[in-house]
């Protein structure tokens, strides 16, 4: 694996290969959800560029920028054990040379205003940002995201469009990866204690009773679900059913439509997000 710090060096390197470029985004702390994307892009023939690169613009919560797990050498060895062949290690400067309020902003529009969006306000407009200056350095043919940030997906697709970059590169959005009692792999599990990793997978046991109850009422369910996180100590901040293709969000069950069910619980100093597509 061949590791590089500046876009410069990068970008003469992968000049000098023939694969297809398969690009993994991500903010380090591996885990295996970040290594089954890898996977897939290495099994496509790619070359695979894996980036680690905790990207302030995104953290609308100091607290979560300065906790964010940083564990770099682990992330290495897991790279190397996975067959990476490129890691790209930018420093703030390098991926933000201009400084962060002179880079380029995409406006997602209704993506911005729900969920996440909603919730974290600047959030997507920072992902825009990173996302958009790291295609412009790797230049890949494919890009690897992970279902568990749905929204993101659907914000990251949006960006290709309005880079004009849709035909160039194509999104591949893995499946997510979870824990033996369900909890999806996330980098920020690790900022949990015994206590809280325990009634941490309550969140996937909503989403499979969710899932389970399209024949009754979405609202009951809904409110079930809250009642159940906060009795477990978690602060919800929503449970949404959404249109799967749009997000538009739906008050009930809709059998027609392919639907997904949304949480996001803050459990600690922890915030929590997974989701599950419905039918
Ligand atoms: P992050 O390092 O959290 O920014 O994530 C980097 C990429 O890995 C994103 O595309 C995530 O959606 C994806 N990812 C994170 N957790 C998982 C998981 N449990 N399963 C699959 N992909 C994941």
């Amino acid at each position: 694996m061949v590791i590089f710090k500046h876009i410069k060096d990068l970008q003469q390197y992968l000049k000098s290969q023939s694969h297809p470029i398969g690009f993994v985004p991500t903010m380090g702390a591996l885990h295996a959800g970040h290594i089954s994307l890898l996977g897939t892009a290495k099994q496509a023939g790619n070359l695979t560029v894996c980036s680690i690169f905790v990207n302030p613009t995104q953290f609308n919560d100091k607290e979560d920028f300065e906790k964010y797990p940083v564990t770099i050498d682990e992330d290495i060895e897991l790279l190397l054990n996975a067959g990476c062949d490129v890691l790209f290690l930018p420093s703030v400067a390098e991926v933000y040379p201009a400084g962060f309020t002179e880079t380029r902003a995409y406006d997602f529009g209704y993506l911005e205003t729900i969920l996440e969006g909603a919730q974290r306000p600047g959030h997507f407009r920072g992902v825009g940002q990173v996302v958009g200056r790291l295609l412009e350095a790797v230049q890949p043919q494919y890009l690897y995201m992970g279902q568990k940030d749905y929204q993101q997906c659907m914000v990251v697709k949006k960006l290709l469009e309005l880079m004009e970059l849709d035909k160039a590169i194509r999104l591949v959005i893995g499946n997510t990866v979870r824990e033996a009692d369900g909890l999806a792999m996330s980098s920020r599990n690790r900022r949990l204690n015994d206590a809280q990793r325990i009634v941490a997978s309550t969140i996937y046991q909503c989403l499979v009773s969710i899932q389970g109850k399209q024949d009754a009422s979405f609202p009951v369910a809904q409110q079930q679900c809250l009642d159940i996180l906060t009795d477990k100590g978690f602060i919800p901040e929503y449970v949404s059913l959404a249109d799967a293709k749009t997000l538009e969000l739906l008050p009930q069950y809709s059998s027609g439509r392919k639907m997904v069910a949304l949480i996001a619980a803050k459990l600690g100093p922890v915030r929590l997000i997974d989701n599950m597509l419905l039918n």
